[in-house]
């Protein structure tokens, strides 16, 4: 018996014309073996389908003709100039191909020769097309052409690897092994969604014999993608269901803890807290993303489930993305804290030795009520006696699997990962199709309004001046300035260089400060103290004031370079201001050089709204380079567009999620193809 072999396991060597030294090329394209060759999809098609007689084509537009060879002729012009032309008459009407600088041309065509060409038609004195693309017609030949008289793919390409080469290779590796590919899709689940079979989707995807069946092949390559991937999120989903930690909430615990606040809470927030407790009081463990804006609120709710979990007589952790922001959450967390008596302690790698033992001690002994960190929380000499919950502030520095790490810690905590970027909800069904959702979208207070402007490098002098003007004001300002280092070959200063020069030659009267990720951790915790005490007027810093950092009196957010930074990026550096009740000023400094830059700062100019900007990042970036895809530990989605074919994503997710209530640990026999379509693509990534 043959043993069928997994495309992905049989190198494109044993195709013919792959040899030692094309397959070095592939490799460039990303292609080494048969599977990825089949999902090596066309950047476009050519519609090469229609053959149009010479009496009707038109000077300017792409066509393709059938006729037959009357004359050629090959002459030197008096340019010098080599001259290949053959005319190509069908009836009574004519063209000229045409070759320049070809002689080899000679042998390949003679007259009499049936032919059939496609390009781009002039007119000169006579109607002609310039090199066209040409195929001599062999009325005995059996086998379908790739080139002429139908919709031919167009690949990207690498050098030395022709469209004609590659085509032919993707078409032997169809026909060879493409009955070798097992069918994932249930049979009946592809009658309901009337999806085309995985052989028939694989030829008209490369060679489609119409665009109806192209767009039923894509619909169908896409499905699966999504529905692979959905499957995984629907398995993590259930595996939660698993025995959990049952939280107890009391009547009065939620207004005891409102009236530590001199605010009421918002609706928003109050509907959060109940999804929140609901989840938590239940067996089941939560996992849950708070989605909000920055400042719309989201710590007072993160606060909430802190106290609910300690109460109830759990640990809690708290895990930042960076140390200052640590250091932040510790510092509202315990002042809100420690008057209740609760035992709340920071763990980053910047205190002192002896602390860190200590403090880890009384985490193993259950003294810790909470405990507020970075990734060290993970580490895996933390050990917890009864971690009932888990807060994960995330902005996306964190992946699937190093939340899963810290989860891993308790007996299945209940868990809340709190993001401050918005995302739009096609991505959030992919990076988080395994949570559920709450969505922070008013913002408490009124806050004063931000004006972003984006001006060039000319305009420097004037930002200067205004920054004077705002301090004058008694306001702050931030200026972000990239982190360079001497390797980074640029003639932009280091954020040192700048600030000797800023302190020098721009404001030698006022206070400046500078704050970049280089500096020792207990510098930059007291360059921030200072700023947010007022003792600077002018923060000089890198990125790394990005992050949750809260100092209401800075009104002005100047980035220098801005052209550097994702759309995801800026709106969190803008989020810095517009905290207080004063108006705010984002000032963007940029020269950009690319397309993307400059509708990315146009953005910026034009909304201040989150979730609008995340729109158009996804928008402007394509699915795969939108922030946090990449990290997240999900492979890439290599052949759908999350958002042009949202609705494809949403009909994926149903069924998956139908399929793993149905059959929770995929044992049908219809379903053995999931499982390994599962296990291959998402290889050492995703445990099920
Ligand atoms: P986020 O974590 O979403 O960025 P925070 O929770 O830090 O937002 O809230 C931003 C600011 O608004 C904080 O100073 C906080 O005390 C305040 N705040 C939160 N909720 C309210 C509310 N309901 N009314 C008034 N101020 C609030
Ligand atoms: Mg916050």
């Amino acid at each position: 018996m043959q043993v069928k072999k997994d495309p992905a396991e049989i190198s494109i060597r044993y195709l013919k014309g792959v040899g030692p030294q094309k397959s070095l090329l592939f490799e460039r394209l990303g292609i080494e073996n048969i599977s990825d060759l089949f999902y090596y999809l066309p950047r476009r098609y050519e519609d090469r389908s229609k053959i149009v007689p010479i009496s009707e084509i038109e000077p300017g537009n792409t066509h393709t003709v059938v006729g037959e060879v009357q004359k050629t002729s090959f002459f030197r012009a008096k340019t010098g100039t080599r001259i290949f032309e053959a005319a190509i008459a069908d009836g009574n009407r004519r063209v000229f191909a045409v070759w320049y600088n070809q002689p080899y041309m000679r042998g390949v065509f003679s007259k009499g020769d049936k032919v059939m060409l496609y390009g781009k038609v002039e007119l000169t004195k006579r109607l002609q097309i310039s090199h066209p693309v040409f195929e001599i017609i062999d009325e005995d030949k059996k086998e379908e052409s790739l080139e002429m008289g139908r919709i031919v793919p167009v690949y990207s390409l690498t050098e030395d690897i022709t469209q004609r080469y590659l085509r032919n290779v993707v078409n032997q590796a169809i026909h060879l092994y493409s009955s070798q590919v097992k069918d994932p899709l249930p049979t009946s689940l592809r009658a309901r969604r009337k999806l085309v079979d995985f052989k028939f989707a694989l030829e008209n995807i490369h060679f489609p014999h119409s665009f109806e069946n192209l767009e039923r092949a894509y619909k169908r390559l896409v499905f699966e993608e999504f529905f692979i991937l959905q499957v995984v999120m629907a398995l993590k989903r259930k595996s939660f269901k698993a025995d959990g930690i049952k939280h107890n909430t009391s009547e009065n615990l939620l207004k005891d803890f409102e009236d530590l606040f001199h605010f009421d809470f918002t609706e928003g927030q109050k509907k959060c807290i109940k999804d929140i407790e609901k989840d938590m009081i239940e067996e089941k463990p939560m996992y849950r993303l708070l989605q909000g804006d920055v400042g719309s609120g989201k710590t007072v709710i993160a606060m909430y489930a802190l106290l609910l979990a300690v109460s109830s007589g759990y640990q809690a952790a708290v895990m930042a993305p960076t140390e200052i922001l640590a250091r932040q959450h510790y510092v509202t967390i315990s002042k809100t804290f420690m008057p209740l008596g609760l035992n709340v302690r920071l763990l980053i790698s910047g205190i002192e030795k002896e602390d860190r033992e200590k403090i880890k001690k009384e985490l193993a002994q259950g003294e810790v009520d909470i405990v507020i960190g970075t990734h060290s929380l993970f580490q895996e000499d933390i050990n917890y006696d009864r971690l009932g919950f888990v807060v994960i502030d995330e902005q996306h520095k964190f992946g699937v699997s190093q939340r899963d790490t810290l989860r891993k810690k308790g007996k299945m905590p209940d868990t809340l990962v709190v993001t401050a970027t918005p995302i739009p909800r096609s991505l959030a069904l992919t990076i988080y199709g395994d949570m559920d959702i709450s969505l922070l979208k008013e913002k408490p207070v009124e806050r004063g309004e931000i004006t972003t402007y984006w001006v060039g490098d000319d305009r420097r002098e004037l930002v200067y001046k205004f920054l004077r003007d705002e301090v004058t004001k008694g306001r702050q300002a931030f200026l972000v300035y990239p982190r360079i280092s001497r390797t980074d070959n640029s003639d932009l200063l280091s954020i040192e260089e700048m600030y000797k020069h800023l302190k020098k030659d721009v404001f030698p009267d006022l206070r400046l400060g500078a704050l970049h990720g280089k500096m020792k951790t207990d510098d930059k915790k007291n360059t921030m103290e200072d700023f947010r005490n007022k003792k600077y007027d002018i923060l000089l810093a890198t990125t790394v004031v990005e992050v949750g950092i809260d100092v209401p009196n800075a009104t002005v957010m100047v980035v220098e370079h801005a052209e550097r930074y994702g759309l995801a990026q800026l709106h969190q550096l803008r989020g810095r201001i517009g905290r207080s009740k004063h108006a705010s000023y984002c000032i963007l400094i940029s020269e950009p050089t690319t397309d993307s830059s400059s509708e990315r700062l146009a953005a910026m100019t034009q909304t201040t709204d989150g979730f609008e900007i995340a729109e158009r990042d996804l928008d402007i970036r394509g699915p795969g380079e939108f922030f946090g895809t990449r990290q997240s530990g999900l492979p890439e989605i290599r052949l759908g567009n999350i958002v042009k074919d949202f609705d494809i994503m949403e009909e994926a997710r149903k069924e998956a999620f139908d399929l793993v209530k149905e059959d929770p640990d995929l044992k049908d026999e219809h379903h053995a193809g999931i499982k390994e379509n599962i296990k291959e693509r998402f290889r050492g990534k995703i445990e099920i």
